[in-house]
């Protein structure tokens, strides 16, 4: 049964976090949006503060947090660690979007190589994240024309004795360019569809890997989206995600790159809820400074529903967040509420931020001001991790395969 009242611990968790979004992230928030990056120092503090809250984590057995801070097992065993990490990444998007997706960790690179990688492959990449410094890792699917036709990728990867070679071109990879190794999708050959997808861990570094142009977008400007080209890169056995029996089994490259999203995808909602979140308390704020205290007028009521329904939907795209983090947690397959929960959310989250400019009026369009800000910030929840279209093919193909006699 899913019990919604938080846990004294969980409490705790989110009350810290907020704490820390509200004092140390939210202040450096629009100045890093401005200037289009986030300084060093400041991620060196959060990586001195061990605030690991990257969208994925450095498992705990080699030697990182893990997702969900204070997740210890309770009297079943069970961590509900999908379930911290929900509550604590939900007040660090609060703080500010682009922060949570630029800290060192091995970001959407991570599952992969958990999932898929051997014992020996995940103490070698997860072990950077050990060393000293600002460290990395990204995850390389989309290609110009392959977004959401994930099967469709062109990268090439051709065996040469007990090296690969790879070429091709990686777009929009999050964290791409400073990276310390990025898994890389590629095919042996695009005829086999997703029976030929490989996935490899290619470091930086390596001759012929370059970052291509950094991407200068809408939204979430602080956060890193780079350009990735591949010329012959001789990429060694030992990188080849699960080796090369892993892949005879039929479509396990490509499952490799799906199995991210699952995980990912319910993260990637509640993300979306804390900037819808962050607009609501603000323009909530600003109507009781403005219109309930100052100067109350007829407008108030429409304000009022407005209101309401900003937090309608923040709250109903959270309960779909916990109810797929809950899932996780209880390991019961999540694939359909995890694409139910980032459909919704998502929508949700950019109907808030357009109601919170539209509250404001003119100065909710002001620039380089916090509204103007977060309305930019929510339309790529819409778009990364499979877009608002590819999310109901997901629903629509589970709830098919869930009939009878289907
Ligand atoms: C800021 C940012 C960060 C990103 N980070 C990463 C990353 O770290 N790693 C990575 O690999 N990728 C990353 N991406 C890429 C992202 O995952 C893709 O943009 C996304 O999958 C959509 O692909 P596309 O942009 O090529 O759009 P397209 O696939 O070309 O889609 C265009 C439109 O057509 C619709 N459409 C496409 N196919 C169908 C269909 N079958 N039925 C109905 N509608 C359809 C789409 O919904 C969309 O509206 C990032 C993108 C952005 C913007």
């Amino acid at each position: 049964m899913i019990d919604f009242e938080l846990t004294g611990k969980q409490a705790q968790v989110k009350e810290l976090v907020h704490q820390f979004a509200m004092g140390v992230i939210r202040p450096m928030s629009l100045q890093a949006d401005k200037d289009h990056r986030i300084p060093d120092d400041f991620m060196e503090r959060m990586v001195a503060m061990r605030t690991m809250m990257s969208v994925g984590e450095v498992p705990q057995e080699y030697g990182g947090e893990g997702a969900g801070i204070g997740a210890t097992p309770d009297k079943k065993g069970k961590t509900q660690k999908n379930r911290f990490a929900m509550i604590a990444a939900e007040e660090m998007a609060w703080g500010d979007i682009s922060v949570l997706l630029s800290l060192p960790g091995p970001g959407l690179g991570g599952p992969p190589v958990q999932f898929t990688g051997t014992p020996e492959q995940r103490e070698r990449f997860f072990s950077v994240f050990k060393k000293e410094g600002l460290h990395w890792g990204a995850y390389g699917l989309t290609e110009p024309g392959a977004g959401s036709d994930v099967a469709g990728i062109k990268t090439s990867c051709k065996k040469d004795g007990k090296h690969w070679i790879l070429n091709g071109r990686k777009c929009f990879i999050t964290n791409g360019g400073r990276a310390d190794w990025v898994v890389i999708f590629a095919t042996v050959d695009p005829i086999q569809g997703r029976a030929g997808h490989r996935a490899f861990v290619v470091e930086k570094g390596t001759p012929g890997f370059s970052c291509g142009k950094i991407e200068e977008k809408m939204g979430i400007r602080a956060s890193e989206t780079a350009e990735l080209v591949l010329e012959d890169v001789r990429v060694p056995d030992e990188n080849l995600l699960g080796g090369e029996e892993h892949y005879l089994k039929g479509k396990e490259g490509f499952m490799a790159a799906m199995k991210t999203f699952d995980s990912s995808r319910p993260m990637v909602a509640i993300l979306g809820t804390g900037i819808a979140r962050a607009a609501y308390d603000y323009t909530r704020d600003f109507v009781r400074e403005n219109y309930v205290l100052a100067r109350p007028i007829p407008r108030y009521a429409q304000l009022a529903t407005t209101l309401a329904d900003m937090k309608r939907l923040i709250d109903a795209s959270r309960l779909m967040c916990w109810r797929a983090a809950w899932m996780a947690d209880e390991g019961v397959p999540n694939a359909k509420e995890a694409s139910m929960a980032k459909a919704y959310a998502a929508k949700a989250a950019m109907k808030v931020c357009s109601d919170a400019v539209q509250i404001m009026g003119a100065h909710g369009l002001e620039q380089h001001q916090f509204v103007e800000k977060w309305y930019r910030d929510i339309k790529v929840f819409d778009i990364f991790e499979g877009t608002g279209q590819i999310q109901r093919i997901v629903i629509s193909k589970r709830i098919l395969r869930e009939m009878p006699n289907f």
